[in-house]
């Protein structure tokens, strides 16, 4: 993909947002796994502030090249093993799963006193390959992670199962922000990220108010 070609994408994709975004409450954090420190900083200089990256190899890989003015997410799955590689690197975890895990991730800030921003990851599909708190657990999940001094809870996030229609991807990021609007009514500044490229205008619709988004800008991945 050229820079001209990404750029249009970008534009494309922010004009997508704001036609439904009518408050202007939306972010695009962009999903930028297996795409070069160059393209994603070209991103950046274009107005591009959230990062997300999915594996703990690449935030490792990438961090020193990266543009500091965008904030840098991890969005995949992430081992308890791998926590001490990204706690001081990422400014958000979308993909709390475990207890076990919140502990670490809590364990490593302590250390540099910083409390880390998570996002609990809800299995809205309830697959059994995928990671994620089931949906019927999650307000029992999110109760058990009130006394973990070095996280902020500060919401949602949901990978849906791959869809064929809007109606399908509309069940499960509804079920979501149902979740959501019950934990999170009275947290102004609560982030409920769901939606990728082929979903991200119906996760709007649904409430959503970060998206995250990769192919549609860079194009397919090999
Ligand atoms: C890759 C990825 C995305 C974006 O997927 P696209 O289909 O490329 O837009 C969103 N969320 C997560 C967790 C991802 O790994």
């Amino acid at each position: 993909m050229t820079k001209e070609q990404i750029k249009l994408n970008y534009e494309k994709v922010l004009r997508g947002i704001k036609e439904l975004d009518k408050e202007g409450k939306v972010k695009l954090l962009i999903a930028t796994k297996t795409q070069s420190a160059e393209d994603i900083n070209y991103l950046i200089s274009l107005g591009a502030d959230l990062i997300g990256e999915n594996r703990v190899n690449e935030v490792r890989e990438k961090y020193e090249l990266l543009d500091r003015r965008a904030s840098l997410h991890l969005i995949g799955s992430l081992q308890r093993n791998k926590v001490k590689y990204i706690y001081d690197k990422v400014d958000m975890i979308h993909s709390v799963d475990s207890l076990s895990l919140a502990e670490e991730i809590s364990a490593k800030c302590s250390k540099i006193n910083k409390v880390m921003d998570v996002l609990i990851e809800v299995n809205s599909g309830k697959e059994e390959a995928k990671g994620g708190i089931m949906p019927e657990d999650v307000e029992e999940f999110y109760a058990s992670l009130q006394n973990i001094p070095f996280i902020h809870v500060r919401g949602l996030m949901t990978m849906a199962p791959r869809c064929n229609t809007k109606e399908e991807y509309m069940k499960y990021f509804t079920l979501t922000k149902k979740i959501f609007d019950k934990l999170f009514k009275d947290e102004d500044d609560a982030v409920l990220s769901m939606g990728m490229s082929e979903s991200y205008l119906y996760a709007i619709e649904a409430g959503a108010n970060m998206v995250r988004v990769g192919s549609a800008i860079f194009g397919e991945r090999n």
